[in-house]
């Protein structure tokens, strides 16, 4: 953010030396001597040395246009104090708003591991009662088909046709389809076994 005020321009212009009076042009904002020599010079208390050679009524007019470059530099001072404190501010918004992201992140990733585990546990299910449609199919040597088992399981909305061939398809390829069938079929013989 650019914040250029009147107190700024006011400082970057020409004015006496606070020592020797000379006439200068400020290199950074706050000098209000000349050069090193004369700034040594007011660390020693030479301020206003040159006041002496000259008449009173030029005294007063350089003591007041000193006067206004201190008060100019001060509205500056305050002026710095206001842009840091609403650029630090800025900051810590942005902080916040990043922390507040990071938690959307972990939250959402949260969320997506809970729908995981909770296919996961609708798919074991899924196996679980197929594999008994199959077992019970095979008892009573009915044929073995997706609609089939769709009938026996008889839960559409759980249970639709087309996840019960792909858990079928899992099952052939995993050997469990095999295992569930001799299941059934050890079961024909035996009146006590029921399956449900
Ligand atoms: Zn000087």
């Amino acid at each position: 953010m650019i914040s250029v005020t009147i107190a700024y321009f006011k400082v970057r212009t020409r004015h006496s030396c606070r020592v020797c009076g000379m006439r200068f042009m400020p290199s950074r904002r706050d000098q209000i001597t000349c050069s090193s020599t004369c700034r040594q010079r007011l660390r020693r208390g030479g301020a206003f040395a040159y006041l002496a050679d000259l008449s009173p009524r030029e005294r007063v007019r350089e003591r007041r246009d000193h006067a206004a470059l201190d008060r100019d530099l001060a509205d500056l001072r305050q002026e710095d104090r206001t842009l840091r404190a609403e650029a630090r501010q800025r900051r810590q918004q942005r902080r916040e708003a990043k922390r507040r992201d990071q938690l959307a992140l972990v939250l959402g990733r949260v969320q997506l591991q809970q729908q995981e585990q909770q296919q996961e546990r609708q798919h074991r299910h899924l196996l679980m009662s197929v594999a008994g449609g199959v077992a019970l199919l095979a008892k009573q040597a009915g044929e073995i088909t997706p609609a089939a088992i769709a009938a026996f399981l008889d839960d559409p909305l759980r249970f639709p046709e087309d996840e019960i061939a792909s858990a079928l398809a899992e099952m052939r390829a995993s050997g469990e389809y095999e295992d569930e069938v001799a299941r059934g079929v050890a079961m024909r013989g035996d009146a006590n076994t029921d399956m449900d």
